[in-house]
């Protein structure tokens, strides 16, 4: 039974390389159907707060990462929060004593390393060795500060092999971390898990990413607009591939498709243009009421009056969103009475010395057009057009003005039909003045 663990200090958001990090080890457990456990490492009471724990928890769910184990879910190994969990270290410490492991320096404990080569089989890394032969080079360490608190290493082992833990799936930057887990490992007289590194997560332009950068917080994703299937799939894409071709996949297929072996060695690169094309592509496989429904909280943030009006809106805009942030943008036109005109393509309208007369030849035509449709009102355009020594083509952009007040978006013929006849006459006309 494969037994992974997320186990992030909850010192600040969640950030993308914890949540890839929980992401890997959720798939790796899953597609065995294995457990997936949450241990807080909240050992640090002056870095933890109240607001970091929920924030990790929070974006875990939202990303769908459901563990086994953990916050609000218990399990048989609790507790799951490293501040409750004392006895236990102070337990396995004596262990370390009676064995005669560890030794008093000053009021702290050092950990007596065995003093030979240390190599571990990395899941992604392969072998790495450690030589602990030369005291001056890997000095004991401590474990247990004076004031009685085991340090990270010491904690983190111990919760290991009390949760059962079989796979650990973490950063790079733990790398060479290990051979002192090990060592620990082998002083209990315990198996330790299998390891595997994730290489690091850097900025597009190569640089080392931070907190501050660009698509570092989970939250901004949410709130910017991303399902949270596509950013569960873009993160997948942080590190391992299929190699092969594809690129979107669903979590389920990912559960399925997921393998450490896949795992790349080298830095994975944040992509803020990728990101937003993978969303894009999930938005396009919802069918039309789900995209309403995932699009309705940014609409309505947006203050637009959510109507009778608004399924056939999302809907006509659906295609042309990368992200659920746009969704306002791109159909207000369609929930409002007054619409905006855009400064720049206003210009380009007004520049054009025909645009005035043809939109008042049409706005005409429109009222007199008899079964309004898509069609009806495209034809009155075109002919319109016609009537006056024009291109239809010649049309179409300033109507489009006229009725949306952008440059882009929604079929011409879905906006007529969505606006209907006499809101298109009376802004075709209102536009022309
Ligand atoms: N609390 C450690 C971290 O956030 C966990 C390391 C591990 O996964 O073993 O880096």
């Amino acid at each position: 039974q494969i037994r992974t663990r997320f186990a992030p200090s909850p010192t600040g958001y969640l950030h993308v390389g914890g949540a890839r990090t929980a992401l890997f080890n959720y798939l790796f457990a899953k597609q065995s159907g294995g457990q997936f456990v949450l241990r807080v490492e909240d050992t640090d009471q002056a870095r933890n707060t109240e607001e970091a724990r929920a924030a990790i928890f929070d974006g875990m769910r939202w990303l769908g990462l459901d563990w086994d184990e953990g916050e609000s879910k218990g399990g048989e190994f609790g507790p799951y929060n490293q501040s409750e969990r004392s006895s236990i270290y102070d337990r396995w410490f004596e262990v370390l004593r009676e064995k005669g492991r560890v030794y008093e320096d000053d009021g702290a404990w050092r950990f007596r390393f065995e003093r030979k080569p240390i190599t571990m089989h990395d899941l992604v890394c392969g072998e790495v060795t450690i030589d602990y032969t030369n005291v001056d080079n890997t000095p004991d360490m401590v474990v247990r500060r004076s004031d009685g608190s085991y340090v990270f290493h010491f904690v983190n082992v111990v919760d290991d092999l009390e949760m059962k833990i079989t796979h650990v799936i973490r950063g790079e930057d733990h790398l060479m971390n290990t051979p002192k887990h090990l060592q620990l490992f082998e002083a209990f007289g315990v198996d330790a898990p299998q390891y595997a590194h994730i290489p690091l997560i850097l900025n597009g332009d190569g640089s080392k990413m931070s907190k501050r950068d660009e698509g570092a917080a989970i939250g901004d994703y949410q709130t910017q607009g991303f399902l949270p299937d596509a950013t569960f799939n873009f993160l997948a894409l942080l590190g391992w591939s299929p190699k092969s071709e594809e690129e979107v996949f669903s979590p389920a297929e990912l559960i399925e498709r997921f393998s450490l072996e896949k795992v790349n060695r080298a830095p994975a690169r944040f992509d803020a243009e990728k990101c937003a094309w993978l969303n894009q592509q999930h938005l396009l496989k919802l069918d039309a009421g789900a995209f309403a429904d995932a699009a309705r909280p940014f609409v309505a943030s947006a203050g637009l009056p959510i109507d009778e009006r608004y399924p056939a809106a999302a809907a006509a805009v659906q295609e042309k969103v990368r992200l659920l942030s746009e969704v306002p943008a791109a159909l207000d036109f369609l929930l409002v009475d007054e619409i905006e005109t855009q400064p720049d393509v206003l210009e380009k309208v007004r520049k054009n010395d025909a645009a005035k007369a043809l939109l008042e030849a049409l706005a005409g035509a429109f009222r007199e057009t008899s079964d309004w449709s898509a069609d009806t009102a495209k034809a009155a355009i075109g002919d319109t057009a016609k009537a006056n020594g024009a291109k239809p083509g010649q049309l179409m952009f300033p109507t489009r003005v006229a009725l949306s007040g952008k440059g882009g978006g929604p079929d011409l013929g879905d906006i007529l039909a969505l606006l209907g006849q006499k809101t298109s006459a009376d802004r075709v006309e209102a536009f022309a003045k």
